[in-house]
């Protein structure tokens, strides 16, 4: 069986693609630190704790297991956090991918396929977010996501590793059979706090800004489905495999939701009151980010066909109403 290691594979992305790693056939082994992870969430492969930054750690598991690939999620993700606390981002993503790298090519595996972001493109009006698209970040987790890409490039030139780099618009929902799925503490992201403001867990759901240049003022992203961001890295992974060259992919369905959208479809869903203050702008946001491409359709063969906003916070909300991880 080919052994894959999955850095990050107790946090939400992470753990739905060790479900789809173990699922197609390959071993997944987690590699995580659990500071943002959940050692419960590690149900498909071997776990390893771990810290990215941890050379020796990392040479390690390296040696025991041999993984023919590396799927690189782990790191630090919240756009507001980034903003106060630059200094994690760069230690955490880029030194910890970097010490990664290294350890991946002592190691001899020869394919890497990494999440990366589309806060790399920043905040671009009017402009198609395709992948050729320039980058130009507005916050530190773009820019230490967008550093990564780079070394990614370099380390192809000089030592033959070879990526798959998916920039994810915004992923939503759960593994459908509520296995896995989404759970951070603190929780940032807006459809868990949505479910959590309805379910009475908050007191009440903040939007971000209600004056920006959108029709209802409120920002606007694209959401797809956590199943099929990861069925694309299981399509990267046969990609690189298949001895094809190094690519870049936009992970997004092309279509946008307003914060206000996506609470008026929680309503819908849940049939509950969504309760609701109208708050100031969150630093590092950008208006509107929506992919402008469909090159992981056409040349993976991706289809995000569970991407529905309705699915999306179904599957969340089944997860939420199930139960959740503990440390
Ligand atoms: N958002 C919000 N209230 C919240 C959390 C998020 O209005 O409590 C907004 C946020 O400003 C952004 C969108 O919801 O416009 C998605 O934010 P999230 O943190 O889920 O993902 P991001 O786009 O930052 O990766």
């Amino acid at each position: 069986m080919t052994t894959v290691l999955v850095t990050g594979g107790a946090g939400y992305i992470g753990s739905h693609a060790c479900k789809m790693l173990a699922r197609e056939g390959y071993t997944p082994v987690t590699y995580d630190s659990l500071v943002t992870g959940w050692q419960d969430a590690v149900k498909f492969g071997p776990f390893e704790k771990g810290d990215l930054c941890d050379r020796a750690r990392l040479d390690e598991v390296f040696a025991t297991y041999q993984p023919t690939a590396v799927m690189h999620f782990a790191a630090l993700s919240q756009v507001g956090e980034s903003m106060n606390h630059p200094a994690r981002y760069w230690r955490n993503n880029v030194e910890g991918s970097l010490t990664l790298l290294q350890a991946a090519v002592g190691g001899g595996t020869q394919n890497i396929v990494f999440s990366s972001t589309c806060a790399t493109y920043g905040d671009q009006d009017n402009v198609v977010l395709d992948e050729d698209c320039p980058q130009h970040p507005i916050n530190a987790y773009g820019s230490s996501k967008r550093a990564i890409e780079d070394m990614l490039r370099d380390f192809e030139v000089a030592h033959g590793l070879r990526h798959v780099i998916f920039r994810y618009f915004n992923v939503a929902g759960c593994d459908p059979e509520a296995e896995v799925g989404e759970f951070h503490q603190p929780e940032t992201h807006l459809i868990p706090l949505v479910l959590d403001a309805i379910a009475g867990k908050r007191d009440a759901l903040t939007i971000f800004g209600t004056d920006y240049d959108t029709p209802d003022g409120t920002c606007i992203r694209d959401y797809v489905h956590v199943m099929d961001l990861v069925e694309a890295h299981i399509k990267g992974l046969k990609w690189l495999e298949q001895g094809k060259e190094s690519r870049v992919f936009n992970l997004g369905t092309g279509t946008g939701f307003s914060v206000r959208e996506v609470i008026e479809q929680a309503h819908a869903v849940t049939n509950r009151e969504v309760p609701v203050i109208e708050g100031p702008r969150r630093p590092g946001d950008c208006t509107k980010l929506v992919s402008g491409s469909t090159r992981a359709e056409e040349e993976l063969g991706w289809a995000p066909g569970r991407s529905k906003m309705r699915q999306m916070i179904e599957d969340a909300w089944r997860w939420h109403q199930s139960g959740h991880y503990e440390k």
